[in-house]
């Protein structure tokens, strides 16, 4: 929040008196580009506040070079200070709060927003997503949240409006089979998808029905039907690149379960389905990488990060 601070301290020159109007007009246009500028380093939350303080630094915060993407993971920043629980801000006072922050941003993204990212740990409702939606109908990327509740007639509504979607990353809160059916109906463009939660048969069986143009899937960090696996990879012709890593990749019958690794997988896989998989070799994945890894956090971890960069939030 220093930098809301810094910010407050650049004052608006005073008009010389018997100035012309091309002078005023020359120390608002300066004043509106420094803003911009400024406002280019400060993060979703405190551009939020920032476009409250007054007329000015509301006009500025509206240039659209500030809002291609909308990121609600800045309110877990000090000046919200969302807490690292799932189901947080789950009560009516700060799901009003909530519907504000979210009206504000995407009014001031006036259409220009391409990227939504929500709070992780905020509770999340049909009117937030219907809002979002109908206020960016540009939008290419979108991260769900991890918990709240959406029915299925919102989650039509919200495909329906983003039908040039490219990417998604879906959460358990939209683990259900009518999510694929919606974006198979609305959003033909989409070629990346992300997964955080196990991908069994019936996952596969969706993206195979309905996202027959997938390029790329992230199944990271959870448990993975072998089946299921092989299935996308030997029927989605388009799919390029498959990251499991860490994945448990398992294959359950009636007596028993088989695990498997890369090399394993050789039995059911040919060489050029094996070549899309991504997996961590010799600790080298972002988390591998990560010294200072929280496992009581490991689940935003899973929805954070990525090898595959179209999926990485920054
Ligand atoms: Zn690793």
């Amino acid at each position: 929040m220093a930098g809301l601070w810094t910010i407050g301290e650049i004052r608006k020159p005073e008009v010389m008196k018997n100035s012309g109007s091309s002078s005023r007009y020359s120390n608002d246009h300066l004043n509106y580009d420094i803003l911009v500028r400024i406002f280019m380093a400060l993060n979703t939350a405190e551009l939020l506040v920032a476009s409250t303080v007054c007329k000015s630094w509301m006009q500025a915060s509206r240039n659209h070079l500030l809002w291609n993407k909308l990121d609600l993971t800045a309110l877990n920043s000090s000046i919200f200070n969302v807490q690292k629980i799932r189901n947080t801000w789950n009560d009516i006072f700060s799901q009003r709060k909530l519907n504000l922050l979210l009206k504000l941003g995407v009014r001031l993204g006036n259409g220009n927003i391409r990227c939504l990212i929500f709070n992780y740990y905020t509770y999340f409702s049909d009117f937030q997503l219907i809002t979002a939606a109908e206020r960016t109908p540009n939008l290419q990327r979108l991260v769900f949240p991890d918990s709240g509740h959406l029915s299925k007639d919102g989650i039509y509504n919200a495909m329906r409006s983003w039908r040039g979607l490219v990417s998604i990353t879906i959460t358990s809160i939209v683990n259900r089979p009518h999510m694929f059916s919606a974006i198979g109906k609305y959003c033909k463009n989409l070629s990346e998808l992300k997964l955080t939660f196990d991908f069994e048969q019936h996952h596969a069986d969706a993206l195979v029905e309905h996202i027959p143009n997938l390029m790329v899937l992230s199944i990271r960090y959870v448990s993975v039907d072998m089946k299921a696996l092989c299935h996308v990879l030997k029927s989605m012709e388009r799919l390029v690149l498959v990251n499991i890593c860490h994945s448990t990749i398992y294959d359950l019958s009636d007596y028993s379960i088989e695990l498997y690794d890369i090399k394993s997988l050789r039995k059911h896989l040919s060489i050029s389905c094996l070549e899309k998989l991504i997996s961590c070799q010799v600790n080298e994945c972002c988390r591998c990488q990560r010294h200072n890894y929280d496992p009581r956090r490991h689940l935003e971890d899973i929805w954070h990060n990525d090898e595959v960069r179209c999926f990485a939030i920054d």
